[in-house]
């Protein structure tokens, strides 16, 4: 066994007696628990599963201050925004519980037998979505509880009837092992068999590899780096049998100034810009890593709002020491970067502190330079002044895939954010208007994902209940008896509150 301790995030020094890290027979272990007990959970009915996810809810709950306490030492992030986030934890495992009740996510769809059809007469076909099997999730440093153990990855899983292992972000064990602790509670209250979720403890690549390689796991959901997410779904892609896997990866989530928008109001956005750029220390998958704006005089107000606003912005202790070194030679990398001018940096800090970075630069010098547009996972921003909204247009074709792009616009802007949509949906999840791509509800509407690098699969969402659909697959029964069909497709079923297309007909 090695030694590994929680790290103070401030400080960057261990915290806290030594804790037993798991080695791969654990993985082998947890992987055959969770494969027990798959058919097993699968075959819960919709109630049992919704209480089963309000169950966890109460328990990460129930553990009260000291959860807060300990992420606020793992993670550096302040109590008001960690309690914010036990909430939307707490919130979307009461959303998913909704949403397993319904029975919508089943898709059930009947068409019955035609057997006076002609040419041939039509079989009876009965189709319904199951759960893929147990799925690995791999935890984000920056939502150490909504990203995370219980995060939405965990949530979806779960309520899909996934058994779920999950491998424990190494920056927040402490954190990680109250919340396992309150799933393990959950599970033994309802009644489940304890494979039904597992957690594994370590730093070190070896037991996410292993866990993504181990021929029970059927899924896997990650949140972090690009080189972490592709370096999973090559080993997910080399096994015998290959496994999908939903990686939540790099994003700089472009926002567009509009000339109307930025004439009238330039002095305020760049203000209001630097607010989201900053937020969290700018270690959010959505930061506004990239402005777009034609020159003018409203830019020109822009920047100049901008840089007042970043010079004021207080250093931010980052997650981890990596992630810090991280920022620091991306924005070096920026700043002796061709055609690319400082606008402004933050005050310094004391120890791993994020010193917030404004950067500006042409269209042709962005357009001459990938690297301009790579992920700086902190609050550094890049400004690309367009010529015209030819030049605009052409920026926003050559972008990487994206979880988010933002409109600033008034309604003289409408004519060319109309011209712009159609380039914006085919790169990006979410598109906004008004606002900031930071602060990601948790709904039914909700995208949050978009093409690669933004995700490894851009048919899906890791926020909102949409995310359920990664961990189910379609299966169709014909010609199967009542007596052997699942139960909620037999015509005795109907009438359950799940919502049937029968015959093509959507039926409630
Ligand atoms: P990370 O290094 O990708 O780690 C995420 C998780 O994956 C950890 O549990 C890590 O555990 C595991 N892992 C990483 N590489 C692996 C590999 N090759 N094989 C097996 N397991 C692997 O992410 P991070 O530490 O949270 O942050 C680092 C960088 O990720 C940031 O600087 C930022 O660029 C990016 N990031 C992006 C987001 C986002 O929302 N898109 C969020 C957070 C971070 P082990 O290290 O123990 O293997």
């Amino acid at each position: 066994m090695t030694e590994f301790r929680s790290t103070d995030a401030h400080t960057g020094q261990p915290h806290g007696p030594a804790l037993a890290v798991h080695g791969l027979d654990d993985v082998a272990r947890l992987c055959t628990a969770a494969e027990a007990a798959f058919d097993i959970y699968r075959a819960t009915s919709r109630e049992e599963r919704a209480r089963f996810l309000e169950t966890i809810a109460e328990e990460i709950l129930a553990i009260g201050d000291p959860l807060i306490v300990a992420a606020m030492r793992e993670s550096g992030l302040p109590r008001a925004r960690l309690e914010g986030e036990r909430g939307r934890t707490v919130g979307q495992l009461r959303l998913f519980a909704g949403v397993v009740r319904a029975g919508a996510w089943q898709q059930l769809r009947i068409d019955p037998a035609l057997p006076d059809r002609q040419p041939l007469p039509r079989p009876d076909l009965r189709l319904r979505m199951i759960p893929l099997g147990p799925v690995a999730v791999f935890g984000a440093s920056n939502f150490p509880l909504a990203f995370s153990t219980a995060g939405g990855d965990t949530a979806s899983a779960l309520a899909a009837g996934c058994p779920v292992v999950v491998k424990g972000h190494p920056a927040h064990p402490d954190t990680g092992a109250l919340v396992a602790g309150a799933i393990a509670r959950a599970v033994a209250a309802c009644g489940l068999p304890e494979g039904v979720f597992g957690h594994l403890v370590g730093p070190g690549n070896e037991l996410g590899a292993a866990l993504v390689a181990d021929p029970r796991m059927a899924a896997v959901g990650f949140t972090g780096s690009r080189g972490g997410g592709l370096a999973l779904a090559r080993i997910a892609q080399q096994r015998e049998v290959p496994i999908p896997v939903y990686a939540e990866m790099s994003s700089i989530n472009p926002v567009v100034l509009m000339p109307a928008a930025l004439a009238a109001r330039g002095a305020a956005l760049g203000q209001a810009f630097v607010g989201s750029l900053t937020m969290g220390a700018g270690q959010f998958c959505t930061n506004p890593g990239l402005v777009l704006a034609i020159a003018g005089e409203g830019l020109d107000a822009f920047l100049a709002a901008a840089r007042e606003s970043v010079g004021q912005a207080q250093p931010q202790t980052m997650l981890t020491s990596g992630i810090h070194a991280a920022y620091e030679a991306g924005v070096k990398a920026l700043a002796t970067a061709p055609g690319v001018e400082t606008v402004a940096t933050g005050p310094m800090g004391e120890g791993p502190c994020g010193q917030a970075a404004l950067f500006v630069t042409t269209a042709q010098a962005f357009l001459a330079d990938k690297a301009l547009g790579h992920e700086v996972f902190g609050a550094s921003s890049i400004v690309v002044t367009c010529a015209d909204a030819a030049e605009l247009a052409t920026v926003l074709k050559g972008l990487e895939g994206q979880l988010t792009a933002t409109l600033h616009m008034d309604a003289a802007d409408e004519a060319l954010a109309s011209e712009l949509l159609p380039i914006l949906e085919r790169k990006v999840g979410r598109i906004l208007a008004n606002g900031w791509p930071t602060g990601v509800e948790v709904c039914h509407a909700m995208v949050h994902g978009g093409p690669f690098p933004a995700t490894s699969d851009p048919r899906t969402t890791s926020v909102g209940s949409l995310a359920i659909d990664r961990f189910l697959r379609p299966v169709s029964y014909q010609n199967l008896s009542q007596a052997v069909l699942p139960a909620e497709l037999t015509d005795a079923a109907c009438g359950d509150g799940a919502p049937r297309l029968i015959d093509g007909t959507l039926t409630l």
